[in-house]
């Protein structure tokens, strides 16, 4: 409750003058002016009263109303003073507010005092509180008898109001003030603090009496003080009114703080500006992380700008949104250009579904890609490329795609070199193996597939390259294999592919043939290239090869298969006279099976000695007399019985078997014949012929094992002759030539098997140390002797032998005429079936007891000479 006695209002002043009028009616003056005086107050209290803007009042001591003006009732709520008398009781029920106003006022007035601009509320007759001031004061008789209580009550609920919100809003302004997380201060304006809320304080480091003392630039960070006072100088002039900036200060503990300030002028009641007010937030956080961002933005940046890698974006439509130097640089296109680009522009037309696949699954939502593709840069280059992804989020949803890219076009070439080393032959260029094997595969697997779809391979070897490799040297050997290389391309089809196995071996392989003859008109066409000479290092080179072809319609599983019997049927074409082709059948292949069967028979049959030995005898054909034994091999064989050299010789000698044979051949048939030499000194002179394979000859320690059962069996090295095939010999005659002259030095004697079927070329025949030549049985047999030109090539080797002083035997001597007409000849020496068979040890042996008295004569068999 607000007492105020001081201020008075004019209708208090009016009320005063009232009640000075009813004291100071003294009877010093007439009853008539008296009277007068009266009724001339009466009425112009009347008209103040009726007129008053304030409400007005007259009550009893108990509270009762007596009189009240208009704006009183209206005050209260009533439309007429009348209406308020008639339903007010008393002004002590309810009137005010506070219960306990009115027996407070009663005994002021009782006491003699009087109320003056007494506030408080008042309750309407709605019930309502109004804020009224109050002027009270009791009006008595002469005698200072209480007449009544007049009261005079002013509305002054606006005001009041108006004042307690803002006296609120004050407050709140001032715990606003003083609670604020910014710091608050004022300074004057030379910069001297004259406030500074709690944040300040706690900001800045200094008490608050500690800042009242000091100026600005005590705080603020040097460089800054000249900008604040720029500031402070603009707003002056009146060019802004509030301004907003960043600074630094120092604060007590000396440590750097970014501040936003925002000030503003403050000026007195007159509009005269007296003073700054602020408010500064602390800003150094953010300001260091906008730093580090910045930092990491320009790293950012420099590494999107310097990498190595192509770096870009682009949004979910495909079109660019950046792009690095490396970018520009590989692609061509500028920056401003890519933006004008879509990846779609840019990559490999073939390549552009996938690329597109890439950027569907993006907006699916896969997260990182890694592929491979193709651009075209913008002079027409295709670029390799190594790309991964990311999808770009944007507040949790996709709007890009960020890509890396590496250009790997070396990477790739180098690929493909290597590819293309591994696949191919480094002299030809030609597939090899590797490759020839895989296209074969998805052949194979397509005809089985598709059965109507047929392939055919040719398998290709050079007849007696060996022969052209010695002769000429191994660089021409290589420059024809480079020719034929180019000769076979050229042959063949696009579908086709020719490769180089190894060595002298080539295959075609025909894809998608009509008919199988077609393989075979390639193959004549393939035979006749190679049939043309070939032009190198100055010399005219004539070649020839054997091809076998396996063809689909076999019915093939796998790859090896077809290349097996394509090499098996190759075989059987040199087997058949070379410089032709042969075609794999199923017949063919049952003898593949066998020949499998027979090699695995003869490596048991070496283990479980099933060999034996025949003897067939040589003749003098002057005298009759036997000068000696051939050697020959024969193979008992558990379930066929007895095999004949010809059927296991050619497999012995392909898998190697005929070594270890050849080594029990000799050591038994050497350790026989010194048996037969004790069995008698007529036998002495004895010669024993062992063959000799090619592959022996190429076996290394050959020379040390010959030595070494010639010292085991003791016998007489003059006594062995070893007999070599003619195409043996020439086909590897400079590598022998030095073994046989060792061969002699050891004392034996050297012969030329089967002389006539081969190519003897007579410089080597001059240069062999060769003691004997065979004549093959097909110049003397039957057939072959009725044919005129065999009649004289046995005749030339004969006397051919004679000049170059070597010795002749003619092998398969049959019957008396062939017998008569080598007599004729001065053939030296025969053996045949006119003599006698093969036969083995013990009618050998029992042949030369018979005999042993009066030596051994065996022509013509049928009267069995004995001297
Ligand atoms: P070859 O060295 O030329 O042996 C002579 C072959 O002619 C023998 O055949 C022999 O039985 C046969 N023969 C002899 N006189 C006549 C005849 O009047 N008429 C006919 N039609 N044939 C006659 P065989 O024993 O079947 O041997 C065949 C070939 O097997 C031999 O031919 C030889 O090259 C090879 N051979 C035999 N034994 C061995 C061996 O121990 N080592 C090696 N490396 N080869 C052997
Ligand atoms: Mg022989
Ligand atoms: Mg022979």
């Amino acid at each position: 409750m607000i007492l105020n006695t001081e201020q008075t209002t004019p209708a208090c002043d009016l009320a005063d003058e009232h009640a000075r009028d009813l004291k100071d009616n003294t009877p010093r003056e007439s009853a008539a002016e008296t009277l007068e005086a009266l009724r001339q107050a009466e009425l112009r209290y009347h008209g103040i009263f009726d007129n008053s803007l304030h409400g007005i009042y007259q009550s009893t001591h108990e509270g009762r109303f007596l009189n009240v003006n208009a704006a009183f009732a209206r005050m209260l709520g009533y439309d007429s003073a009348e209406e308020l008398i008639a339903n007010y009781a008393s002004i002590d029920q309810n009137y005010y507010a506070d219960s306990s106003v009115r027996p407070h006022l009663k005994r002021t007035l009782e006491e003699g005092g009087a109320v003056r601009g007494f506030e408080c509320q008042a309750r309407r007759r709605d019930g309502v509180l109004i804020w009224t001031r109050e002027n009270f004061y009791a009006v008595r008789d002469s005698v200072g008898r209480l007449l009544y209580y007049e009261g005079s009550v002013e509305d002054i609920t606006e005001r009041k109001e108006a004042e307690l919100a803002l006296r609120d809003s004050e407050e709140r302004y001032r715990r606003l003030f003083a609670d604020a997380n910014d710091a608050v201060y004022t300074t004057d304006l030379k910069g001297n603090y004259t406030s500074m809320n709690r944040a300040g304080e706690k900001l800045t480091g200094y008490a608050l009496d500690e800042i009242l003392r000091m100026n600005f630039r005590q705080i603020a960070a040097p460089e800054c003080i000249e900008r604040v006072r720029e500031k402070l100088k603009s707003k002056l002039r009146g060019e802004e009114t509030t301004t907003c900036y960043e600074t630094e200060i120092i604060t007590r503990a000396g440590e750097r703080l970014n501040l936003e300030v925002s000030t503003q002028l403050i000026h007195d009641a007159c509009g005269e500006p007296f003073g700054v007010q602020g408010i500064a937030r602390d800003v150094t956080e953010r300001k260091r992380a906008e730093e580090a961002l910045r930092q990491s933005e320009e790293r950012y940046r420099e590494l999107f700008e310097n990498a190595n890698d192509i770096v870009y974006t682009h949004d979910l439509l495909g079109y660019f949104t950046s792009l690095n130097k490396t970018g520009e640089r590989t692609t061509g296109y500028t920056r401003e250009e890519a933006y004008h680009l879509n990846i779609a522009d840019v990559v490999a037309p073939e390549h552009f579904s996938r690329a597109r696949q890439m950027l569907s699954n993006k907006r699916g939502g896969e997260e990182s890609t890694r592929y491979e593709l193709e651009i075209i840069s913008k002079d027409g280059r295709r670029v390799p490329l190594e790309i991964s992804t990311r999808i770009v989020c944007k507040d949790g949803e996709p709007f890009g795609v960020q890509g890396i890219a590496r250009d790997i076009t070396e990477r790739k070439q180098s690929e493909s070199a290597l590819r293309h080393i591994a696949f191919h032959d480094a002299l030809t260029g030609l597939p090899n193996r590797a490759l020839f094997t895989q296209q074969l595969h998805v052949a194979v697997e397509g005809a089985k597939r598709e059965s109507r779809t047929l392939f055919a391979v040719l398998f290709i070897d050079l007849d007696r390259f060996k022969v052209i490799n010695d002769s000429l040297g191994h660089p021409l050997g290589d420059e024809l294999l480079v020719a034929l290389a180019r000769r076979f391309e050229g042959t063949l089809r696009g579908g086709d592919t020719v490769a180089r196995l190894g060595g002298d071996e080539f295959a075609i392989l025909l894809n998608d043939l009509d008919r199988p003859e077609d393989a075979l008109r390639v193959a004549d066409r393939v035979l006749s290239e190679i049939g043309e000479p070939f032009q190198l290092g100055g010399h005219e080179v004539f070649t020839t090869a054997s091809i076998g072809i396996a063809l689909s319609t076999t019915g093939y599983t796998n790859e090896e298969e077809v290349l097996r019997d394509a090499d098996t049927v190759m075989y059987r074409a040199k087997a058949q006279g070379a410089a032709r082709y042969e075609v794999f059948d199923q017949r063919m292949h049952a003898r593949v099976v066998a020949q499998l069967k027979l090699e695995n028979d003869l490596r048991r049959a070496i283990e479980r000695k099933e060999f034996r030995l025949h003897y067939q005898p040589i003749v003098s054909i002057e005298s009759g007399r036997v000068t000696g034994f051939e050697a020959l091999v024969r193979w008992h064989h558990p379930e066929r019985g007895l095999v004949k050299p010809s059927e296991f010789i050619p497999t012995a000698e392909e898998t190697g078997l005929i070594v270890p044979l050849g080594s029990w051949v000799l050591e038994a048939a050497c350790r026989q014949m010194r048996a037969w030499h004790e069995l008698s000194p007529l036998h002495e002179g004895l010669k024993l012929s062992v063959n000799l394979s090619g592959r022996q000859f190429a076996q290394a320690g050959l020379l040390e094992r010959i030595t070494r059962v010639l010292a085991e069996t003791r016998l007489d090295p003059r006594c062995l002759q070893l007999e070599i095939t003619e195409s043996v010999l020439m086909d590897n005659a400079r590598a022998i030539i030095a073994l046989m002259d060792e061969l002699r030095a050891l004392g034996l004697e050297l012969a030329i098997d089967d002389f006539g079927t081969g190519y003897s070329s007579l410089s080597y025949l001059q240069r062999f140390p060769i003691h004997t030549l065979k004549i093959d049985r097909s110049f003397i047999s039957e057939r072959g002797a009725q044919d005129h030109d065999n009649a004289e090539i046995v005749r030339t080797i004969i006397l051919l032998a004679r000049n170059m002083g070597k010795e002749v035997i003619a092998e398969g001597v049959e019957t008396e005429e062939q017998f008569a007409r080598l007599r004729e000849l001065d053939c030296p020496y025969a053996q045949g079936y006119l003599f006698s068979r093969p036969q083995d040890t013990a009618a050998t042996e029992r042949m030369l007891r018979e005999g042993l008295h009066s030596g051994l004569f065996l022509a013509p068999a049928r009267d069995l000479q004995l001297a």
